[in-house]
């Protein structure tokens, strides 16, 4: 079955309706675990989990996000697919703060991938 998948943010909210009149469509919106390892400083985020999400959680630890989208209001998997970029000075886009990636392609097979390693499929 071909499923159909829409992104929770402010370029696709036409979508709903649109593409999709009937059947199932995937929302990511829900995929929105974090977790933080406070000793590394990396977080680990769902793609749905929004930067309103985030800085709390941070926030609560005495962190904030090293890079971020200058609107709180994005999510992740949407900021990282355009790499988007904040209002930090002398600081590239978001992508540069990410250490690994956890993607589902569109044939359903799962990929690893690191500043360090090759993707690997699991
Ligand atoms: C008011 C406003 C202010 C903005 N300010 C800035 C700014 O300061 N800096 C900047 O760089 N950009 C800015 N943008 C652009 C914004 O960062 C991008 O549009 C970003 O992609 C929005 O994220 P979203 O969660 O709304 O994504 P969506 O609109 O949901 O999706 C955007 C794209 O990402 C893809 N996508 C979403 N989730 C996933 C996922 N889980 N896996 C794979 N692909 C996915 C979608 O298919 C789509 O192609 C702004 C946009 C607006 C409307």
């Amino acid at each position: 079955m071909t499923l159909p998948w829409r992104p929770p943010g402010h370029c696709i909210r036409w979508a709903r309706g649109v593409c999709c009149e009937t059947g199932w469509i995937l929302e990511t919106q829900p995929m929105n675990r974090i977790t933080l390892d406070s000793d590394k400083q990396v977080m680990r985020v769902g793609a749905g989990a929004t930067w309103r999400e985030i800085i709390p959680v941070l926030h609560a630890r005495g962190y904030a996000p090293k890079v971020m989208q200058s609107n709180h209001d994005f999510t992740i998997g949407g900021s990282l697919s355009v790499n988007c970029h904040g209002w930090h000075t002398n600081s590239p886009p978001t992508a540069s703060t990410v250490q690994s990636l956890r993607l589902l392609t569109a044939d359903s097979t799962v990929v690893t991938g690191s500043r360090t390693a090759q993707p690997v499929r699991e």
